[in-house]
């Protein structure tokens, strides 16, 4: 591994015509100012199987690539279909969580899921507003003109069938410097996520509101709270195959814990997304816009709760739901450009935005019951220990067999520390 002793210590940061230079000329910079080793260099210029030139288009002074484990879960049924779940995580225990939960829940048919629709809310701010109520009602007047400023803005869109649906009007009355008058657009951005399709309707709508109320127009960007375009999935776990009553009842309590305690439901709703997450970024899809989509409706109620539900069915078994914006696309941002989403979105088989989010919601409900389980029942950190056991291994320096060695050795000592695995390591090595 290269250490990090040669970080920039008397160099400065600024770097006039960095984002001109071509990548690898950029990197050369890089390694010269911060004192990189030839081998940290070798490391950063091999950019995998993302050519470096599709990785110098995707974001601004690119100078390598970082490469995230891939893995496949296994088990999943959705809708009656059986999909394999590729996900990019660095966290161990991640895929197996989802393959155990789906295990579970084969038998009593898998996952069923929907979807609320394809909305996407963008969002125009007016201030110095005299008049906000009288202002309201003369935007919502415009509703005609406005679908067509907002059409005209992206044909494409309305060739597949999306375009502008609504519009909501509201006055923000808590602002310091006077009401805030606040435009929704609300659009259907079908198989795309959108952000950039609805931001322009926006800037285009923005002069015309300013024009008919004298407000002075600032923001115009869409909303990350996707409570229009929310995900659903549901599915039962039999008793015999969890075990019985004992660790159903346990996954509840730590269910309702969730429900009442913030502290608790910041973690289980991380654990959500752990899934979640994953198989966005495998897809291309934004995962900071579909975590704060989460987060957001996670705390609709003015409390910030589980997206998740467990409950107890007629017949005793455990049934979970869970409900989440899913803002994702099959095109748009890097779900086209970059060619492993390609090939995920390929595995998944999926031929819409709106199964690809379904899909996802039924992952994040897997993982869920993973945890819950894990928690439950035994801790969470036997099957995360025999996992991390493999990351300590190599944080002290194993190599090839002896990861797994390492790895077998702590979990016998029940001791998954550096200190021992390097004690370890040396002993086979001598
Ligand atoms: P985009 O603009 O790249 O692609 C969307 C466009 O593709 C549509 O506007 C439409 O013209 C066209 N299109 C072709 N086939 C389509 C189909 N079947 N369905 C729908 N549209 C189709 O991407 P986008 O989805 O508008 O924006 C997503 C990107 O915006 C992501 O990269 C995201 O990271 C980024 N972004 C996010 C935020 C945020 O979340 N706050 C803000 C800005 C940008």
């Amino acid at each position: 591994m290269f250490s990090g002793d040669h970080i920039m210590q008397t160099h400065s940061s600024r770097i006039s015509g960095f984002h001109n230079l071509p990548m690898a000329d950029r990197l050369a910079k890089l390694v010269d100012i911060s004192g990189l080793t030839p081998d940290a260099a070798e490391h950063l210029a091999n950019t995998g199987n993302l050519e470096a030139a599709i990785a110098d288009s995707m974001i601004e002074n690119a100078i390598g690539t970082m490469n995230i484990p891939l893995g496949v879960a296994t088990n999943m049924i959705v809708d009656g279909r059986d999909v394999l779940i590729p996900m990019a995580t660095e966290e161990s225990s991640v895929v197996a969580a989802v393959c155990n939960a789906a295990r579970q829940c084969r038998d009593s048919g898998g996952f069923v899921t929907s979807m609320s629709g394809s909305l996407m809310i963008a969002q125009i701010q007016l201030t110095q507003v005299p008049d906000p109520e009288f202002a309201r009602l003369r935007i919502l007047e415009q509703k005609a003109q406005i679908q067509q400023v907002c059409d005209d803005t992206d044909p494409v869109l309305l060739k597949h069938g999306g375009g502008f649906r609504d519009l909501e009007v509201r006055v923000l009355n808590e602002a310091r410097g006077g009401a805030m008058v606040v435009t929704h657009l609300i659009v259907d951005t079908r198989d795309a996520m959108g952000a950039n399709a609805v931001n322009s309707m926006a800037e285009a709508v923005a002069p015309l509101i300013a024009q008919w109320t004298g407000g002075r127009p600032y923001l115009r960007i869409l909303s990350n709270l996707a409570d229009r375009r929310l995900a659903r999935a549901r599915a039962t776990w039999t008793l015999d195959a969890i075990g019985g009553e004992a660790v159903r009842d346990g996954i509840i309590s730590a269910y309702e814990f969730a429900h009442i305690d913030p502290y608790r439901a910041a973690t289980h709703n991380k654990g959500i997304m752990n899934g979640v997450s994953a198989v966005v970024l495998a897809s291309g899809n934004d995962t900071r816009a579909v975590e704060a989509g989460a987060h957001a409706y996670a705390a609709r109620s003015g409390q910030y709760r589980s997206l998740t539900h467990f409950e107890v069915d007629r017949d005793g078994n455990l049934v979970g739901t869970i409900e989440m914006p899913l803002a994702v696309g099959l095109v748009g941002g890097a779900t086209k450009s970059h060619p492993t989403a390609q090939v995920v979105l390929d595995i998944l088989g999926v031929d819409s935005a709106d199964q690809l989010a379904r899909v996802f919601a039924a992952v994040g409900l897997a993982q869920n019951f993973s945890a819950l389980k894990a928690l439950a029942t035994t801790g969470i950190q036997k099957g995360h220990m025999a996992l991390h056991a493999k990351n300590i291994a190599v944080m002290a320096g194993a190599v090839g067999a002896e990861i797994e060695a390492v790895a077998r050795e702590l979990i016998a000592r029940g001791k998954v520390r550096v200190d021992i695995a390097e004690e370890c390591l040396q002993q086979m090595r001598a």
